[in-house]
């Protein structure tokens, strides 16, 4: 058993496929993923709906059996040794199985029991403190937010001290409050040393949360990295200039002279002009325009979005990437 592995998670070749029922033909839900997560990271899986997320989110927790290749989780491996790799690891899924006539300090103590914690009152009154809960923890469940139910989710999943905690989307339909709220809880779980692989469909939660993440469609990889690498391949920041129509081609030879610039696009009102440093570059766009006697009406620059990395690389833009258009 490697134990001094610095990867929290390895996988390699990772296939899952379905069977149909009744006479239905199988689908290939997981298409030969591989993906190293280093220790003491928050990693990230961004897809839509339908892309395998939760899938691959299972066979890692030995709750789904893998068709083909291997995966091994803190230091285990998964098919050979399912056991310890469930000793080792926490997991909060998306149905949350919390009894709502107990209360946070009931419940979670149960599940101190359920893993025989030594000093389980200490351990308990540890992790209502993390999650921020001491003052609920004796309300019963019902009483509870769907925010302070995630939290508490969160608790009962680290009762046992793992070294990898798995979240299968952990702010799907919380409002943005909560959500904030959580995120903060994940960070605080992560700064205590323990290695975060979560799942989500929204863009803000894997920028804002994730060091490292995969992006997932089909039940393929498409790309992977720090998000701002990720927005970095796609290389330009861009500058949209306000402009009439009659200004165009003299905007567009102007703007020839632009040090760093990648392209030009005609904008919905003016033009899009593609270039390496965004922010370095606005001052010469105004300039060269003003130089060619064309004064723009606006000027406004924006980054790359997690959004637009899913559109070069699938195609389509993301489902649902943002909580409220979820909603
Ligand atoms: P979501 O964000 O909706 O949870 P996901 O990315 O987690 O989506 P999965 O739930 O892993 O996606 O589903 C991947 C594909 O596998 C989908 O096409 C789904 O219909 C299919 N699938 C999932 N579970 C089963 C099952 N038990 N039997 C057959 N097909 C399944």
């Amino acid at each position: 058993m490697d134990t001094d592995s610095e990867f929290a998670i390895e996988v390699r070749g990772l296939v899952k496929r379905y069977r149909g029922s009744r006479g239905q033909a199988g689908i290939e839900a997981v298409r030969g993923i591989d993906l190293s997560v280093r220790r003491g990271e928050v990693f990230g899986f961004l897809g839509p709906n339908g892309a395998g997320k939760t899938t691959i989110v299972r066979m890692l927790c030995t709750l789904l059996p893998i068709t083909d290749g291997q995966a091994r989780v803190a230091g285990v491996d998964v098919v050979k040794n399912p056991a310890e790799v469930r000793r080792r690891i926490g997991v909060a899924l998306q149905e949350v199985g919390l009894d709502p006539r107990q209360t946070g300090r009931e419940l979670l103590e149960l599940q101190c029991g359920l893993y025989r914690v030594p000093r389980p009152a200490a351990r308990c009154a540890e992790l209502l403190a993390l999650v921020g809960l001491s003052e609920a923890a004796d309300r019963t469940v019902k009483t509870y937010s769907g925010g302070m139910r995630r939290r508490l989710d969160l608790a009962t999943a680290l009762v046992h001290e793992p070294q990898v905690l798995f979240l299968d989307e952990p702010t799907t339909g919380l409002d943005p409050a909560s959500r904030a709220t959580v995120w903060d809880e994940v960070r605080r779980i992560n700064a205590a040393g323990t290695t975060v692989f979560l799942t989500t469909q929204y863009l803000e939660e894997a920028d804002q949360l994730c060091r490292r993440l995969a992006i997932i469609d089909d039940g393929r990889l498409v790309a992977d990295g720090t998000p701002d690498s990720l927005k970095a391949k796609l290389g330009s920041d861009v500058i949209t200039v306000g402009l009439r129509p009659d200004e165009h081609q003299a905007a567009r030879d102007a703007l020839a002279a632009l040090p760093g610039l990648d392209h030009v696009t005609d904008a919905a009102e003016g033009l899009a002009v593609y270039v390496g440093e965004g922010a370095a570059a606005v001052a010469d766009v105004v300039r060269l325009l003003v130089e060619a006697g064309i004064r723009p009406g606006t000027v406004s620059l924006a980054r790359p979005t997690l959004d637009d990395v899913f559109l070069a690389s699938t195609g389509r833009r993301i489902e649902g990437g943002t909580p409220e258009a979820a909603a």
